[in-house]
């Protein structure tokens, strides 16, 4: 069997433990990432999918369980968790509020310079993320504060995609932009997962987007895994869903997701 590229056992993250504030966000959550894999997590908010995603690289240690990168555990060392930075790329809520740089380039450089590679490499791994985003020449060396916010949001992305990460991992990518903007975005990183083999994980609101972009789909409900597996599976839990607050997704969006995996749908 393939190994998975990112694998967690029993992890479980309680906030604030041992005072009247204790919090347990996520518990129980076996998840299995393989390369090329495309999987929406989906889930009601305060369900637990930022606290997960910030598992998958090595930024919030586990309170209980554990997370193993190509089979090793991550949170074994300080070593071993900053190499998992690099190689799972987490692209936050609204990115676009973490640019800093005074351009463009300097800002997607930023990944692959502190990866300590060569001025040549970083500048290849810019001009290619930039390419992956669509960010013309013309923006490389204007300040991202003059760009629109899906300009900005696909800037952000491509300082994570410069570190060609085997799992991209993104919180929300679309929230906040407009129907073109969500639409350009969902397409650069169809572009990077298709072209790259990359894992991608999304967490995303909408199940619209999970029905038309993802191939797996892990609903959370209160911290645990509530239903995962293919879309047609876990939309056929319509009552479930719904008494989680999520509902299915709209008729087009299902019969696509059905259609594409060979499901004959009329209409
Ligand atoms: P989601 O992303 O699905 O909205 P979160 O992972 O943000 O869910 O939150 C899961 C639970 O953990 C919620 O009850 C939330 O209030 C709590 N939580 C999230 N972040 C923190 C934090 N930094 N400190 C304490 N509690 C938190
Ligand atoms: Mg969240």
């Amino acid at each position: 069997m393939e190994t998975p590229v990112l694998k967690t056992v029993k992890l479980k993250h309680v906030y604030s433990p041992g005072t009247p504030f204790t919090t347990t966000a996520i518990e129980d959550i076996d998840l299995e990432i393989y390369r090329g894999d495309f999987i929406a997590i989906v889930g009601h908010t305060g369900s637990g999918k930022s606290t997960l995603l910030q598992h998958l690289n090595g930024l919030l240690r586990p309170t209980e369980g554990s997370v193993y990168l190509h089979g090793e555990d991550m949170y074994a060392s300080k070593k071993s968790m900053r190499q998992a930075a690099f190689h799972v790329g987490l692209v936050f809520q609204y990115p676009e509020y973490q640019l800093f740089e005074d351009t463009v380039r300097l800002d997607i450089a930023f990944g692959p310079k502190n990866m300590g590679l060569s001025d040549e490499e970083v500048a290849a791994r810019v001009a290619e993320a930039a390419g992956f985003t669509g960010i013309p020449e013309r923006y490389m060396d204007k300040s991202p504060f003059d760009l629109s916010g899906g300009q900005k949001r696909r800037v952000a992305i491509a300082g994570i995609i410069a570190m060609r990460p085997e799992v991209l991992v993104l919180d929300e990518p679309m929230a906040g932009l407009d129907p073109q903007g969500r639409q350009e975005v969902m397409e650069n990183i169809r572009a990077y997962h298709e072209s790259t083999g990359a894992a991608i994980v999304m967490v995303t609101h909408s199940m619209d987007d999970a029905a038309r972009y993802a191939k797996k789909i892990t609903v959370l409900s209160r911290g645990r895994i509530a239903l995962s597996g293919t879309p047609e599976v876990v939309f056929s839990h319509g009552e479930e869903l719904q008494a989680m607050g999520l509902g299915v997704p709209a008729a087009v969006e299902l019969a696509d997701a059905l259609r594409r995996r060979g499901v004959p749908v009329e209409g």
